[in-house]
């Protein structure tokens, strides 16, 4: 789940880090409003859940109420990166001294966290990795250790800051790897994190992704939930609580699991197909799920055909097709449907079906067999 800058910033807030008071409004009146509320100089800032905004145009100061109004009207409404300005944040202006680049993020491949300080920010990381890679300082923590003040500030050290920022960098990276871990994050960066004229470290941006898997124990993790941007078909699957991804092809896939979507997903390609989404109705493929995944599915007209792959466990294979029959009853469905059902009660499953095949109906007993025909019928 990706915050917008002004989230990331109230994210950061809870956590102690130091960032710059604001505020987020919607039209160019609030936005003036709020400016002289603050104080100028002000920053304007889009709110869109890209990077890059400066270069785009999304970042303006404003030393008057005439330019709060100017800018905010430029940048309200502005197209940065395929994604239409809705909501501006207002910010006090900082001076700034330097401008650094800090993060935290996983490291798959070394199972620990990955921490990146550099001197050179402001800039993309990308670009400072390509051309300068030795100007960032990493780390890797391992989660059971934590980091440490000993190992913050040899970190920091490393980094080659100017020393004025070193007391302030380390206080913001152990507060900033407080926030990435007990907040569930799966990215945390300051981009530029800043050394004031006046000797503090402040964080001037916010790129905060949390872990969506541990919405259940963050209240008011809602609030971020809800300006998501999501594709109508990903709005759809998400409003009916179904693990979605939209995908360019045209086999609608189901399945139950994650893994078994994610094979069904590579299956369907293997044999010389593309997928339209993956989908995953979880354990209990009953016929109020299934229904809510084939209308979801049904309604995204790339779709040309339909593989619905259940492996039965503790859901049983004869639930199931009654589920699909009974869903089937439910939602009037425009293109043809494989089914593969396996597992549990296999054999009673596919019975269910044998009584319902059709020209848009037909069953399979292995997952190769299903991906051929459904692939075919796609064409
Ligand atoms: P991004 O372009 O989307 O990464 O947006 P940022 O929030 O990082 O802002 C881009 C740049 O605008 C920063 O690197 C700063 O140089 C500048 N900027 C942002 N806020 C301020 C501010 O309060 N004061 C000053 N002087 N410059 C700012
Ligand atoms: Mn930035």
């Amino acid at each position: 789940m990706d915050l917008l800058e002004y989230q990331g910033k109230q994210f950061f807030a809870s956590f102690d880090i130091p960032v710059s008071p604001g505020e987020a409004v919607t039209t160019v009146e609030e936005a003036v409003a709020a400016a002289d509320r603050i104080g100028y100089p002000v920053v304007v800032k889009a709110q869109v859940h890209v990077g890059g905004r400066g270069k785009a145009g999304g970042v303006k100061l404003a030393s008057n109420t005439s330019e709060a109004r100017e800018h905010a009207g430029n940048i309200l409404g502005l197209d940065i990166k395929g994604h239409i300005v809705k909501i501006v944040w207002i910010e006090s202006a900082s001076d700034i001294a330097e401008e650094y680049y800090a993060s935290f993020t996983l490291d798959r491949a070394a199972k620990k966290h990955l921490g990146m300080l550099s001197a050179q920010g402001g800039v993309e990381i990308e670009v400072v990795a390509d051309e300068n890679p030795d100007a960032i300082a990493k780390i890797w923590i391992d989660p059971v250790d934590g980091l440490t003040e000993e190992v913050a500030r040899a970190w920091v050290l490393a980094a080659n800051l100017n020393p004025a920022a070193n007391d302030g960098a380390v206080d913001i990276l152990l507060k900033l790897y407080r926030a990435y871990t007990e907040g569930d994050a799966d990215l945390c960066e300051i981009n530029p994190l800043i050394l004031k004229p006046t000797g503090e470290v402040h964080a001037l941006d916010a790129k905060v992704t949390l872990d969506g898997n541990a919405e259940f124990r963050h209240e008011g993790w809602e609030v971020y939930d809800a300006t998501q941007v999501r594709d109508e078909r990903e709005q759809a699957a998400h409003d009916k609580g179904l693990q979605y991804v939209g995908l360019e092809g045209s086999v609608g896939v189901i399945a139950n699991g994650a893994g078994l979507a994610m094979s069904t997903v590579d299956i369907v390609n293997q044999v010389g197909g593309k997928p339209a989404n993956f989908l995953d109705i979880g354990g209990g493929a009953n016929a109020e799920v299934m229904a809510g995944a084939l209308e979801v599915i049904n309604n995204d007209p790339a779709v040309k055909a339909i593989f619905i792959n259940i492996f039965g466990g503790i859901t049983k294979g004869d639930e199931v097709a009654n589920g699909i029959v009974t869903a089937l009853g439910r939602v009037k469905i425009d293109s043809p449907i494989v089914i593969r059902i396996d597992g549990t009660n296999a054999e009673q499953g596919r019975a269910i079906l044998a009584e319902h095949e059709s020209d848009m109906l037909q069953s399979k007993s292995t997952m190769l067999e299903a991906a051929k025909a459904v692939v075919e019928l796609a064409k």
